[in-house]
């Protein structure tokens, strides 16, 4: 019987890339059998690698109706047709709710709980977090409108990009969770600006094609045209992002006021490129100790960086996080090189495979964008998950310079971390990891 498999066979199925799709109290996929698709199938259509060239995305617009009635029957709690996936199921279930127990540590490991939650992490995660913030009830939000827009919105990425998908977005908005969570934000905030927050790390890259901005101008690409290449891609994800917001109608029975504009400007606050004003606004009211967080302007800006600080945030994270994230930014970095070389276009410096390494791009980007914005935000929020995170970025950048001088030695870089962590003292900026909740 399944229900007695031995604990190794189970931690075996979990290790698996895509454990296979069980109907699930955590699936937004639950009750698919009910209407003549097996579990396998209705996966195969909400994602696109399986569903082959043909307009997946549009397919998945036209299940839109099938995404509503699995959404009801996930709320009403109707019980999966086949027994030996549900033992199965509350296993994953389980341990995916421990995981939510502990959803604001540093450490928090979304790839784990992806797999956990059936490749469902962004559903889930913000699911729960509107929940926890009592949003739901506060905003009177329908629940079945709330889980369809999270399930389109999770959809809507593009699970076939190596980095831009909907795991990042749920690591957004778990790392988001973690900056809405100290001190000073959480005793200013207001549920709008929390709502706004979660809402925005969550959509802030809706279907993004796995493709910088100047690839989309050099091939004139039909978003660059629609936002005069400027911020293409964070106004596309902004205007999907309000699309499906009316298309599920969660906040039509809210005043509309300004939300939809400052949900834009949070979006448009990612664009990399435009770091350095974000940055120097923010120095300057440091260097002038003007931030005045009931100033509804100020919490607004507060939000934009603290949004900023989320989306980059991946070499903060331990070691273990930030290397996976940093092999697959890299890999969707190097297929747009290829695709660039394929077709004789210029090959974008920082996505070429040929004269670039891992070691080299994440050594850079450390040093040179993530730097500078986690000391500006440890100025401003000078806690210990603001040391945590320095003191992540400055071990990891080491663990880049090791593996680069001397390859080997990337390998190793998580046991030395562990050394290290376990060798400092007290007094020691690195503090230990997952210390936010503590
Ligand atoms: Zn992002």
């Amino acid at each position: 019987k399944i229900g007695e498999l031995p604990t190794g066979w189970r931690v075996r199925l979990l290790c698996q890339q895509h454990v296979c799709p069980l109907p699930s109290l955590f699936s937004s996929h639950r009750g698919g059998s009910d209407h003549g698709m097996t579990g396998c199938n209705t996966i195969g259509v909400s994602r696109p690698e399986s569903a082959g060239p043909v307009s997946a995305r549009n397919v998945r617009r036209l299940l839109s109706f099938q995404r509503y009635l699995n959404s009801s029957q996930f709320l009403r709690g109707i019980p999966a047709s086949d027994p030996l996936s549900y033992i199965l199921d509350d296993d994953y279930t389980g341990q995916a709710k421990l995981m939510l127990e502990k959803v604001g540590n540093w450490n928090f490991d979304i790839f784990l709980f992806d797999r956990l939650t059936n490749g469902n992490s962004l559903v889930n995660l913000t699911f729960h977090l509107f929940n926890s913030y009592g949003l739901i009830e506060l905003f009177q939000l329908d629940m079945v409108k709330l889980r369809r827009f999270l399930v389109m919105i999770q959809e809507d990425y593009r699970s076939q990009n190596p980095y831009h998908n909907a795991v990042h977005a749920a690591d957004v908005t778990q790392a988001m969770y973690c900056y809405l969570q100290e001190p000073k934000l959480a005793q200013t905030l207001t549920s709008c600006d929390l709502l706004l927050g979660l809402l925005a790390a969550a959509t802030h890259d809706l279907d993004h094609p796995g493709v910088n901005q100047p690839f989309l101008i050099k091939t004139d690409h039909y978003l660059a045209a629609l936002y005069k290449n400027s911020s293409v891609l964070e106004n596309h994800h902004w205007k999907s992002a309000v699309g499906l917001l009316r298309e599920s109608a969660l906040l039509s029975h809210l005043p509309t006021e300004d939300r939809s504009e400052r949900l834009g400007s949070l979006i448009l606050a990612t664009d990399i490129s435009r770091q350095n004003d974000y940055l120097s606004e923010f120095r300057s009211h440091l260097d002038k100790e003007d931030l005045c967080l009931t100033n509804g302007g100020h919490r607004h800006f507060i939000l934009q960086m603290a949004l900023k600080c989320a989306d980059i945030c991946n070499p903060c994270r331990p070691w273990k996080l930030c290397q996976q994230w940093s092999e697959k930014v890299t890999e969707e970095f190097f297929h747009q090189g290829d695709i660039e070389r394929k077709h004789n276009l210029e090959v974008t410096p920082l996505c070429d495979r040929q004269s670039n390494s891992i070691a080299n791009i994440q050594i850079g980007f450390m040093s040179y964008v993530v730097e500078p914005l986690f000391l500006e935000w440890s100025r401003f929020s000078d806690t210990r998950l603001s040391q945590t995170m320095l003191g992540h970025l400055s071990l990891n950048k080491q663990g880049w310079k090791e593996g680069r001088d001397k390859p080997d030695a990337t390998n190793s870089r998580a046991s030395e971390e562990q050394r290290t962590s376990v060798a400092k003292d007290s007094n020691s900026r690195v503090l230990p990891q997952g210390s936010k909740g503590s």
